[in-house]
């Protein structure tokens, strides 16, 4: 495990944590170490190691500025886990009355093998009421050999009493930065060759947890070698390919619609998995979210939580190729308590309200969903289904870009909104398509493309109008009369 093979041996070693370590050596060098200590914070930020540094500077026969020489016999032995006065308890397995008893017994005694006993206590939490009460004794009179560090993942569930017996070190999420050159320098060291996109898209992935971010690269190198893509290191990680994740969160907060919707698109184009996608924006606008109610930023946080609500509430589960149900939720978002300013409700239709002076949404099927068919519309629609159960990839010019122009005895033509598009089904896909239209029409088809005039699509088809068509499910009519 490429974690307990590079964890730190000094505290200036330990990524992220400055405020603890650089308290920790003062108190050392200066001989004021408190008897008990409370280590609280996320998982794989660092306590047990930062713990276990503490027992051997605490117990270095030669420390230099508060840190361990780890040439003594004592740093040894702690560091190859030989050391018996280091005393380790999982309090998720050790939690009840007896363990803390038992412990107590044991304490009176002097040291064996170091200057001092170190008792940590991992999950200390997890102690039962009876085991705290215990503790609490002997916390308040700990014999002068023995020094005590709670480690805790939720210090709201320890009680107020144990908490004001320690001194308490709050571990922080590691910032991506300091993950990203952990990772280089172990990287470097094992021969791995990674660039920094991919370490820091790992670094995202681990949200602040430096072994978990460890664990992660050691998977990518133990599954692609050592020189792994990119690509491979995304895919590993279930990430979608590129940063338009943040770039499509900073448009939402610019409240930029048109920008917002041409990226949803650029995915849906580009063959991506939009529901997937979808996943890593609301984490990133989570993120940001988190941010700004720390920070007090409420109007921010306020377009930050409606636009998450809106996005978890968008269903790909029709058709996980469209962008449709992204920027139906991306324009509810955006345009907020007034999706229908641009049109007015339908005559005799009271516009429906919530409390909050927005429409209220139709619930179940996305409102995509409501306009019926026209024949040509079901044909392609059942053509792209069949390419994508083939060919996700080699279906998705076919989605929401095309439609069809005509349907010939021996030839099928498509027409499309985009040169690009085009290209890609008249090469890439045409065999896929051939194939499929043979199943669907029962006889051999010739694929015909041909690009349709600029503008066609609004002008043609209502269909496109996806924000509109949405409005108009939520009971609102055009206030430009339709000619
Ligand atoms: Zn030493």
């Amino acid at each position: 495990m490429l974690y307990g093979k590079w964890r730190p041996n000094t505290f200036s070693e330990v990524s992220g944590q400055d405020h603890v370590v650089t308290t920790l050596k003062n108190a050392l060098t200066q001989n004021q170490v408190a008897h008990a200590y409370l280590f609280s914070g996320p998982r794989g930020t660092g306590k047990t190691t930062t713990a276990r540094l503490l027992a051997r500077a605490l117990n270095c026969q030669s420390p230099l500025d508060g840190e361990p020489c780890n040439r003594c016999p004592a740093c040894i032995a702690i560091a190859n886990g030989s050391a018996m006065d280091l005393i380790e308890m999982d309090a998720a397995s050790n939690r009840g009355i007896d363990d803390i008893r038992e412990l107590r017994e044991r304490i009176a005694f002097a040291p064996s093998d170091l200057k001092y006993k170190v008792y940590l206590l991992d999950e200390v939490h997890m102690l039962t009421q009876g085991a705290f009460n215990a503790l609490l004794k002997t916390l308040e009179e700990p014999p002068p050999h023995a020094y005590f560090i709670l480690a805790t993942t939720e210090s709201h569930e320890l009680p107020p009493t144990i908490i004001s017996r320690c001194q308490r070190f709050d571990f922080r999420r590691v910032p991506n930065d300091a993950i990203v050159s952990r990772l280089q320098y172990i990287a470097a060291e094992e021969g791995f060759q990674l660039d920094e996109s991919s370490l820091e898209a790992i670094a995202r992935v681990a949200r602040g947890g430096l072994r978990d971010a460890i664990t992660l690269m050691e998977q990518v190198a133990s599954r692609y070698g050592s020189n792994p893509s990119e690509g491979e290191v995304l895919e590993s990680l279930g990430l979608v390919r590129d940063e338009r994740a943040l770039s499509l969160a900073d448009r939402v907060e610019g409240e930029d619609l048109a920008a917002a919707i041409t990226i949803a698109r650029e995915i849906a184009d580009d063959g991506l998995d939009i529901a997937l996608f979808t996943r890593e924006l609301i984490n990133e606008l989570r993120e940001r979210q988190l941010t700004a109610l720390r920070d007090g930023e409420q109007a921010r946080a306020r377009v930050l939580t409606t636009t998450i609500g809106e996005l978890a509430r968008a269903d790909f589960r029709l058709d996980p190729a469209s962008p449709v149900p992204l920027e139906v939720a991306l324009a509810l978002a955006i345009l907020g308590g007034s999706p229908v300013a641009a049109v007015a409700p339908a005559e005799g239709t009271p516009a429906r309200q919530n409390g909050a002076g927005r429409p209220a949404r139709p619930q179940g099927k996305p409102v995509s969903e409501d306009r019926p068919l026209s024949k040509d519309e079901r044909f392609l629609k059942e053509l792209y289904d069949r390419c994508r159960m083939t060919n996700m990839k080699a279906a998705a010019w076919l989605n929401g870009s095309c439609e069809v122009v005509a349907i010939g005895e021996e030839e099928l033509e498509l027409g499309f909104y985009r040169k690009m598009h085009m290209e890609k089904v008249a090469t890439d896909s045409r065999t896929l398509v051939e194939q499929q239209a043979e199943v669907l029409l029962g006889r051999p088809i010739h694929l015909k493309v041909s690009l349709l005039e600029k503008d066609a699509r609004n002008e043609r088809k209502p269909r496109s109008g996806h924000l509109a068509a949405a409005a108009r499910a939520m009971g609102a009519t055009p206030v430009e009369k339709e000619s």
